[in-house]
């Protein structure tokens, strides 16, 4: 793995060394997703840290990809954040799934539970619909069958960002 390189704090300039941690990458709008091995810049002037996630779009679509074959049900983040990386919006996406946006709403806030037969349609459309997943699409098919109830709030996403690998963790809870 290549050097880290020195940072400068977008806070106050100072010259920091980045660190390789685990982030939890709340700005995705996904809940348990894991970043492994992102540098980031603990400022000891300020105490402002930067976090600094590389190949940005690649990562999205490796999320993307993941929550497609998900081995649980979707949550509402994970339905919200696959609709925002197709470019839809409720409106449009609801049109896909003869619905309204006031429902995909309901569903992408929790308010709703997605019914199994919308979770495996959202998958496949996504898959269909992003012209670097449509290879996959197949695959997605024939893992659907293999989808548990479990739901996907008990399982957090890891993804390596050298090696865009993905894999799907119980999440741990204190006892
Ligand atoms: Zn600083």
């Amino acid at each position: 793995m290549k050097k880290a390189e020195n940072h400068e704090c977008t806070n106050c300039g100072e010259v920091v060394i980045p660190e390789r941690r685990s982030y939890r990458y709340l700005e995705s709008g996904l809940e348990n997703v894991i970043l492994q091995g992102v540098e980031i810049a603990d400022c000891p002037n300020c105490a402002n840290s930067d976090v600094i996630i590389p190949r940005m779009a690649k990562i999205h679509r490796s999320i993307a990809q993941a929550l497609v074959n998900s081995p649980a049900r979707l949550t509402g983040d994970q339905l919200r954040f696959l609709r925002k990386h197709l470019g839809l919006n409720g409106e449009q996406l609801g049109a896909y799934l003869h619905t309204d946006r006031t429902k995909i709403s309901k569903w992408e806030r929790d308010e709703d539970p997605i019914g199994p037969s919308t979770d495996r349609l959202v998958r496949l459309l996504a898959a269909a619909l992003d012209s670097e997943l449509r290879p996959g699409v197949s695959a997605v098919a024939e893992h659907l069958p293999r989808i548990s109830d479990e739901s996907g709030k008990e399982l957090e996403l890891h993804v390596n960002v050298a090696t865009l690998h993905t894999a799907f963790l119980p999440v741990l809870r204190a006892a």
